[in-house]
């Protein structure tokens, strides 16, 4: 499994899988892991894993391909030692619009999933007795958006799902942490319009929208040794946006 780096006392090769690492957010957060020598495989739907890093397809919406995916990890890279539910959805739309598929498409792929890939991934933490889950939230998940009830309640749920994890898990030395970024560059937030860009980033004290490797650099302190006395807290990468929630 890890070996330690001789420079820096830092594990290193460690058997790290991110969701949804193909594009966005997730592959900057592939490519970080991948920059400082970790074995990184990236689970999507369609494809298209960074260089380096192994490329399986797995739809989180799915308990069996869940399942098939780490196995297919654990017997390229062994054990994930490092778990970044990052894979996600919305679908956008004011509540008496929203229909039930709405709803269930976004939780189910959001907060069902990450639950999925946690129970999935703590059978071989618990085993190892270490362990790091970094689940990606959203700063909407405590302040609420309208048009987003769906998307805010997946993520409000990690919050609590993350903090349970973190109780449960806490004794064999599995941290459980929440990232919550603002609004960051990707194409999920591509579809908005520049008047709905030029609102949001009115309310950003620092003014911008994130780029993803901001998001990536959290993510990666999360996992590192810094951060072996972190469990259960949500940490904003959100240009002071949410300050106070
Ligand atoms: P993108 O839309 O750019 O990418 C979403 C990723 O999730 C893709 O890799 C996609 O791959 C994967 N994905 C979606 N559905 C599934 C599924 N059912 N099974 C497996 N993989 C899936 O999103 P971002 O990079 O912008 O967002 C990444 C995460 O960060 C999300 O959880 C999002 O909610 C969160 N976030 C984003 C913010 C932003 O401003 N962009 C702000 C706050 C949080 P594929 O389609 O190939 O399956």
């Amino acid at each position: 499994m890890s070996d330690t780096d001789p420079q820096g006392g830092s594990p290193t090769g460690r058997s790290v899988l991110v969701t949804g690492g193909n594009r966005g957010i997730g592959r900057a957060i592939a490519e970080a892991f991948l920059a400082q020598g970790d074995r990184v495989a990236v689970t999507t739907r369609s494809g298209g894993a960074p260089d380096g890093a192994l490329d399986v397809r797995c739809d989180v919406t799915d308990p069996a391909a869940v399942d098939a995916a780490f196995a297919e990890v654990e017997a390229a890279h062994g054990p994930v030692e490092v778990l970044v539910a990052n894979a996600g959805i919305t679908q956008d739309t004011l509540l008496l619009r929203m229909s039930e598929d709405d709803w269930s498409s976004v939780i189910d792929t959001n907060l069902t999933g990450s639950y999925r890939l946690a129970k999935r991934a703590a059978k071989g933490m618990l085993r190892l007795r270490r362990g790091r889950i970094i689940l990606i939230s959203s700063v909407v998940g405590l302040l609420g958006s309208a048009g987003q009830a769906n998307y805010a309640a997946s993520k409000a749920g990690l919050v609590g799902m993350a903090r349970s994890l973190a109780r449960e898990l806490g004794s064999r030395s599995i941290t459980t942490n929440v990232v919550a970024p603002g609004f960051v560059e990707t194409d999920m937030t591509g579809v908005l319009t520049d008047e709905q860009r030029d609102t949001i980033k009115a309310q950003v004290p620092l003014g911008r929208y994130a780029v993803p490797a901001e998001v990536a650099s959290a993510v990666t302190w999360l996992a590192s040794d810094d951060a072996g006395y972190v469990t259960g807290a949500v940490i904003p990468v959100d240009g002071g946006l949410g300050m106070g929630h």
